[in-house]
């Protein structure tokens, strides 16, 4: 099978820089103890800089830098349209430099490079949405006439450790560091490890933004270690984790023994469910581009695509051509669809996916690289038809460029096949039937359903997962109650009646 592609030419961003480090109190600075790894480039592989490894020291240093900020800085303290202003400013700088940060997290990533423009945009959507929901927020009071009144006294928690993965980095750092920062609080942020390059860009934006020292943090390394000091760390509060779900089991264990708030953002294995009343040119392109789309490394991708089979052949075929001529190559040319997946090691295990689809499925497009692309981590976007719902390759998280088709032939079948693995982060429905569209979005086990769409999102819905795809929500106003402590203060208004112990 030919897949279309274009050719890599290796494009290096100009001043890329050859060290990562972490920002501490104000301060870039190395690991106390010196510790570095290798950054790699996905297209080819080779080593284009060190980034501090962080150890427990370097998150204590982190954790007390945010804790002084917390407890005796003015960022907690200001009015919400002071923090609305700075958090404007950010939206403002990112937007400046959007072409930058894209061509940086395009070649750390891979990221085809229209489509990581479009998250460098949405990074700074995220602020102007949280600027504008602290100004806006209103709390609760609550009267018992003649006797109480009380009112509820938001509090910011304390300091905030964000842990995030490296499929859109920079976006998904600004989904914690937005509502963060808006509710007052002070953060240590532990970026992903095969991703540091786009995080570094943070100290900047914040300090001239007009960021107290201190309120941001930035220790890079690796999970097990930055991350799991992050995790263990006394004065930390709350941990918000978007992550791999086995990731989040050991992180959930590691939270127990300090009872921290988290917020879970886990894996997926989402449903579209495609009936045969459905428009089926539109449920194509939508399809194509939810598991295509950011390499198919997507939390939300509608990698398991369920067809009614009266239309099920047509849809395959159909499927299965566009799929070949999607464009495969070079992250930083503006024709690429599908740019190089990010790192060799996940390279791997996706490539391990694909030849375990051919004992399991009938493959229609790609099932390996593409021909004249012989080095960096590119796979051809890769359709299997007829898998069933006990393989692996229906059931797992694969987080690349590979979809499964499985046919259905009623509605309760479609619903068993979508709710018949451990995840249930996202569902897409497509059909015109509005009484079916209704009945199947509320039985499904997702935390987000799309009605004839792929994944547009209004900032303000609840964004989140059920079973192994999450715990909590986050988004909106859910986001703010994360971050802030909701204490209740009862005034009293009249004598309270009170049983007299010891009075008799
Ligand atoms: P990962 O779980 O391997 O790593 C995520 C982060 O956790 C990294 O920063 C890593 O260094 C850190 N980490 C690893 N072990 C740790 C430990 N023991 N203690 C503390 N921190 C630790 O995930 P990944 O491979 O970077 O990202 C891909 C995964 O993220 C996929 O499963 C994807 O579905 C999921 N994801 C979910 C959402 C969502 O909103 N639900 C969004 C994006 C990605």
């Amino acid at each position: 099978m030919t897949q279309t592609s274009v050719q890599t030419t290796h494009y290096i961003p100009t001043d890329l820089p050859t060290s990562i480090r972490h920002f501490i109190g104000g301060e870039f600075v190395d690991s106390v103890g010196g510790e570095t790894f290798d950054v790699l480039d996905p297209v080819s592989n080779q080593t284009y800089a060190t980034a501090a490894a962080g150890q427990q020291a370097d998150i204590d240093l982190a954790v007390a830098a945010a804790k002084e900020a917390f407890d005796n800085g003015p960022w907690p303290r200001m009015l919400p349209r002071a923090r609305a202003r700075v958090l404007h400013r950010i939206a403002d700088a990112v937007e400046a430099q959007d072409a930058r940060l894209a061509e940086l997290e395009t070649f750390d990533t891979g990221l085809p490079i229209t489509q990581a423009l479009g998250q460098a945009q949405r990074a700074a959507e995220n602020f102007r949405f949280f600027a504008d929901l602290i100004v806006a927020q209103i709390d609760d009071t609550y009267k018992v006439p003649g006797r109480q009144i009380n009112y509820v006294n938001r509090k910011p928690v304390g300091v905030a450790g964000l842990i995030t993965p490296w499929n859109t980095p920079f976006m998904l750092e600004s989904w914690k560091l937005a509502p963060a920062l808006a509710s007052g609080c002070t953060v240590v942020l532990k970026p992903a490890e095969f991703t540091p390059l786009s995080a570094s860009l943070w100290a900047e934006i914040f300090r001239t933004a007009g960021v107290p020292d201190g309120v941001f943090n930035l220790v890079n390394g690796i999970g097990e270690e930055a991350g799991d000091a992050l995790v263990k760390h006394p004065d930390v509060p709350l941990i918000s984790f978007t992550g791999e779900t086995t990731t989040g089991q050991t992180i959930y264990r590691n939270c127990a023994a300090n009872l921290k708030g988290m917020s879970m953002e886990l894996g997926g294995k989402s449903p579209a469910v495609v009936f045969a009343d459905a428009d089926l040119d539109a449920a194509i392109d939508s399809t194509l581009f939810g598991v295509f789309s950011l390499n198919g490394e997507r939390c939300t991708a509608s990698s398991r695509i369920l067809v009614e089979r009266s239309v099920y052949d047509d849809f395959c075929a159909r499927y299965a051509a566009r799929a070949q001529s999607i464009v495969v190559g070079d992250p930083h040319d503006p024709k690429t669809e599908v740019g190089a997946l990010v790192h060799p090691e996940h390279y791997a295990k996706v490539m391990s996916y694909v030849e375990i689809g051919k004992t399991e499925g009938r493959l229609l497009a790609g099932g390996g690289r593409p021909a004249n692309l012989s080095e960096g981590n590119y796979v051809s976007p890769t359709v299997f038809a007829d898998v069933a719902p006990t393989a692996r390759i229906f059931q797992e998280e694969i987080f690349g460029p590979v979809v499964a088709i499985t046919p259905f032939d009623t509605d309760a079948e479609a619903l068993e096949l979508a709710n018949g693995v451990k995840y249930g982060l996202a569902a897409y429905i497509w059909t015109t039937d509005l009484t079916r569209a209704h009945n199947f979005s509320q039985a499904v086990d997702a935390g987000m359903v799309w009605l004839n769409s792929h994944n547009v999102r209004d900032l303000r819905t609840p964004f989140g997962g059920v079973k192994a795809s999450g715990l909590g929500h986050e988004g909106g106003y859910r986001s703010i109650d994360f971050y802030t402590d909701s204490q209740a203060v009862h005034i009293t208004l009249a004598p309270v009646h009170t049983p007299r112990f010891g009075g008799n």
